[in-house]
């Protein structure tokens, strides 16, 4: 499509990159591609800003929502709810946002900026316990007049963007990139891996790849250690049921958009494999993906390693599509990102330059 006058930001959610992630690819010994779908490059900065808009239009054209006068309430982790006080900013509605502790200054802050209301809830605290940030929106919400929870967590709408949007741009992307001697592609999507919360994501990409393109896509989904929402069940006790560090992904209940049975191989990760995986995804790619992303990255890889995806990985022409959720821009001021930009690890310039700047 040839570039058009947008009539507002919500015309640049979502349309984003498919990238090869070749570096990685060789330095893990792959054969197959392997795709970066980065969803950083969306308007508000994350996959969700998708389901932010539908969920918000389709609200709209059910006459559910009042300019100047709705106030739209949502628990979130921080990306659906930067992405709703993006629309909302746009189209007149009041935001209230209720985020857990743990999600970073960040995204509090980009929130503030977009006009929004954020109240903190404790991280422990229970998805069904009133002190939770589900159970603070729904409280909020009995008593404010005018007051709507859109629900990411039930809303038919959140699967439907990624069926709708997020799908089928891969599958365009794939299909549409010719197969060469020195690029080889089945011009298939075999295998996609996303990271899981409130599993909208990984529930429409597989509706709309495996449903609707190939049916014998594997869809990996990768929900960190300490979550339940892998099946089967015998997963989740791996990992000592603490608090990941991780945002977006995983849950202490099983949202119902949701399909688990839409996802043919579960993967629990863990904080050092999701960061580690991180600063290979900016060192080596030069992407500026958030923690979620290292993640399905090291999800992907260890799939990849397995008796199941061994074939696929040595298969050249065979294409793995990782999704990439969000940006570093919203974990700056996270220890584990720091640790990654500022670490200790030796500068091969370090000498050189203190020699240089020693000299009188
Ligand atoms: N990664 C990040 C950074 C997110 O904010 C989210 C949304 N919670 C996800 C992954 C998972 O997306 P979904 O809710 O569609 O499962």
């Amino acid at each position: 499509m040839s570039p058009q006058v947008l009539d507002n930001a919500l015309g640049a959610v979502g349309h984003t990159p498919l990238i090869r992630l070749d570096k990685i690819a060789k330095e893990n010994g792959l054969k197959c591609n392997l795709l970066g779908k980065v969803e950083f490059t969306s308007a508000g900065g994350s996959v969700k800003d998708r389901i932010a808009k539908a969920m918000v239009e389709a609200a709209e054209k059910e006459g559910k929502l009042i300019p100047g006068k709705s106030v739209v309430i949502e628990p979130t982790s921080g990306n659906t709810g930067i992405g709703l006080a993006m629309a909302c900013a746009i189209k007149g509605y009041s935001v209230i946002i209720t985020l857990p502790n743990k999600m970073s200054l960040e995204k509090e802050a980009l929130l503030r900026a977009l006009g929004a209301e954020v109240i903190r809830t404790p991280t422990e605290a229970a998805w069904d316990a009133p002190e939770s940030h589900i159970g603070v929106a729904q409280r909020l919400q009995r008593e404010i007049p005018n007051a709507i929870i859109l629900d990411q967590y039930r809303n038919v709408n959140n699967p439907l963007a990624h069926e709708f949007t997020t799908g089928p741009e891969i599958v365009e992307a794939v299909t549409s990139t010719p197969s060469t001697t020195a690029r080889p592609s089945s011009q298939k999507v075999d295998v996609i891996v996303a990271g899981a919360g409130t599993g909208g994501t990984v529930t429409g990409l597989s509706r709309a790849i495996k449903g609707k393109h190939n049916p014998d896509c594997v869809v990996v989904g990768v929900d960190p250690k300490g979550s339940i929402l892998a099946l089967p069940q015998e997963l989740n006790v791996d990992g000592n049921g603490s608090q990941y560090v991780v945002e977006g992904i995983g849950y202490d209940f099983i949202p119902d958009v949701l399909s688990q049975e839409d996802v043919d191989v579960w993967l629990k990760s863990s904080d050092d494999e999701s960061f580690l995986a991180v600063k290979r995804i900016m060192r080596a790619e030069g992407l500026l993906v958030g923690g979620s992303s290292g993640s399905a990255l090291a999800g992907a890889l260890r799939f990849l390693k397995s008796d199941q995806g061994r074939e696929i990985a040595q298969t050249p022409g065979k294409n793995v599509v990782v999704l990439l959720a969000d940006g570093i821009r919203n974990y700056m001021s996270k220890p584990w990102f720091l640790d990654i930009a500022m670490g200790s690890e030796a500068s091969p310039l370090a000498d050189t330059i203190s020699k240089i700047l020693a000299k009188p």
